[in-house]
């Protein structure tokens, strides 16, 4: 375990619209689900779209 990296869990997170990297900030604080504002704001349209209440 390297301890000196951040707190958060080491995964990958894949932007929830466009499937891209999405780079986590160090230290605390929310993990980052999409790569842009934008792309959280498309995906939540999307998915009310289709009858998703999010
Ligand atoms: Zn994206």
């Amino acid at each position: 375990m390297d301890y000196t990296k951040n707190a958060k869990p080491q995964m990958s997170v894949a932007c929830g619209h466009c499937h891209a990297d999405v780079p986590q900030t160090e230290g605390r604080g929310r993990v980052k689900r999409y790569c842009t504002p934008e792309h959280g704001r498309s995906f939540r349209r999307h998915m009310r779209a289709m009858g998703f209440d999010v």
